[in-house]
């Protein structure tokens, strides 16, 4: 464990034991069965922590249910704001504990892990504010063919009840924040699931919301994997999933979504392209596209992973970004020289890595990077790939790593072509100074995002989600919080 952290990270990181948070209160871990957690940069076993059974997963949807019935729903929205606001207080008040522990179970920077924890605190108070906001609408439905008689007719937005939040290891605590925050403003209640390979963080933060004075049971946190987390997205008693993860789990849990009918929102894998035109500022475009791709190790949905560069441009760019990937400064999270830490796991570096074999088995040039520096930990090289044109599987597939690939274009329409020729549609950046070109390029990407002379970066005021396979459904912005609301329509007839 790294001697520099705080005695609370520490105190936390040394338990023997991480239950499970229902009803406000902590269980312990009931079979044998337990999910190591591994620090990346180190290799070494940090904890084991436990694995929900159906009837872990099962109290703790009775609690949320039980929870949104007796306790959330009677609030006054006033007083669900109240809550939010000091718990967004409390987040940045131990944001650095929070950082150490997430940058211990997880690898990225720690400036970065305490940037995460500040961004969901901002994302909770963003909603705050949406809990008094929630509104229907009214109309005129007045009976003409029935002289005297009325029809007062509104539309309510009542919050659609149980969710179970199932959260991916890149940003443990912003996806959290971004399916909390927006719930709670709504009235919802929730069993959230973090992932197996990062949980520990979650955990820390699930007291806090005990320490501000949520009423038990409202929010629940249960740890587990995979088959821990379908018990809970299939339980008869949860009224709507929310889901952030690979494409192939989203799909099974879509489709077992349908089989009940349960609502369902799936933020899903991507493979985003960026367009350089030869008229951009080159320097900021080189810079923002190796940020885009190498920040957070590539391990980030939103990773500008495909770029297509004008021809005329395309070898001094091509170089210039190689450059902007050899100088970053590879190191443990913890390092305060470090630009890039460690990938999150030994499986997904050797994932990554055989997605770099195959693009140089497919005769994919590497420009640079693709081998491993010396040592422990699971770092990367960034890694550079030319390629003439999208046939090859690295243009493809997510790698979900620091890996680029970059493709020549002579046309717009041609670099647009092969922009949207993914099956995903998440994020996508334009680079030009030229308004029309940019207009030209917003109107034409099949994406949920789109950002002009800016690698992708959220806020939560503005909709993140995906076409195609990149997801179903939007989060954040007023779209996220009317997300966990049904409408009811109501006629008065009098
Ligand atoms: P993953 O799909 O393997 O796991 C995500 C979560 O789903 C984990 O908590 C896991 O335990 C759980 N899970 C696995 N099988 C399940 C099942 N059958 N039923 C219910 N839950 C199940 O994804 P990951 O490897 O943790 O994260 C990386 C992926 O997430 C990448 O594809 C990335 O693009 C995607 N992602 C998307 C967004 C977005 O906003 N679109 C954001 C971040 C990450």
């Amino acid at each position: 464990m790294d001697n520099n952290i705080s005695n609370e990270a520490k105190a936390f990181l040394s338990k023997s034991q991480y239950g499970q948070y229902i009803g406000g209160e902590w269980f312990p871990q009931v079979g044998e069965q337990t999910l190591a957690i591994t620090n990346p940069a180190t290799e070494e076993l940090i904890a084991e922590v436990g694995i929900a059974d159906k009837s872990q997963v099962d109290q703790a949807v009775s609690a949320a249910h039980e929870a949104f019935k007796n306790k959330w729903t009677a609030l006054r929205p006033a007083d669900r704001e109240k809550l939010l606001l000091k718990f967004a207080h409390k987040l940045e008040e131990q944001a650095d504990i929070i950082a150490e522990i997430l940058t211990t179970e997880n690898g990225k920077l720690l400036s970065h892990a305490k940037g995460e924890i500040i961004g969901a605190a901002n994302t909770f108070r963003y909603y705050a504010g949406w809990a008094t906001k929630i509104e229907g609408e009214t109309l005129d439905l007045s009976l003409k063919q029935k002289p005297g008689k009325q029809n007062f007719a509104f539309i309510k937005r009542e919050p659609v009840g149980v969710v179970a939040a199932i959260v991916p290891w890149n940003f443990p605590i912003s996806i959290a924040a971004w399916k909390l925050a927006p719930l709670l403003a709504a009235g919802c209640t929730v069993v959230l699931k973090p992932s197996e390979v990062t949980p520990l963080s979650t955990l820390y933060m699930a007291q806090l919301f005990n320490e501000v004075g949520f009423p038990p049971g409202v929010v629940n946190i249960i740890t587990g994997d995979g088959a821990t987390g379908a018990a809970l997205t299939t339980h008869p008693k949860v009224n709507k999933i929310t889901f952030t993860g690979s494409t192939e789990v989203g799909k099974m849990i879509g489709k077992s979504a349908m089989e009940d009918l349960k609502e369902v929102s799936l933020e899903l894998g991507g493979k985003s392209p960026g367009i350089i035109f030869e008229d951009a500022d080159l320097k900021a475009a080189a810079r923002g596209i190796a940020l885009g791709i190498f920040r957070n190790g590539g391990q980030v949905c939103v990773a500008g992973s495909r770029v297509y560069i004008q021809r005329k441009i395309y070898d001094n760019m091509v170089a210039d970004i190689a450059a902007e990937g050899v100088k970053l400064n590879i190191s443990d999270g913890f390092d305060k020289s470090a630009d890039l830490g460690p990938l999150v796991s030994k499986s997904h570096l050797s994932s990554v890595q055989s997605y770099i074999e195959q693009g140089i088995n497919e005769g994919a040039e590497l420009v640079s990077g693709g081998k491993r520096p010396s040592g422990k930990g699971y770092y990367l090289e960034p890694t550079i790939f030319s390629v003439p044109d999208n046939s090859k599987t690295i243009v493809s597939e997510e790698i979900f790593g620091p890996v680029l690939v970059a493709v020549p274009f002579d046309t717009m329409e041609e670099a647009l072509q092969m922009a949207n020729d993914s099956k995903y549609g998440l994020s996508s950046t334009v680079w030009t100074k030229d308004i029309s070109k940019a207009l030209t390029c917003v109107n034409a990407l099949d994406a949920g995002w789109v950002f002009v002379n800016a690698p992708a970066r959220s806020d939560p005021s503005m909709p993140v989600g995906g076409n195609k396979q990149s997801g179903i459904g939007r989060e954040l912005g007023k779209a996220g919080v009317y997300n966990y609301t049904k409408m009811k329509s109501v006629n008065i007839v009098f």
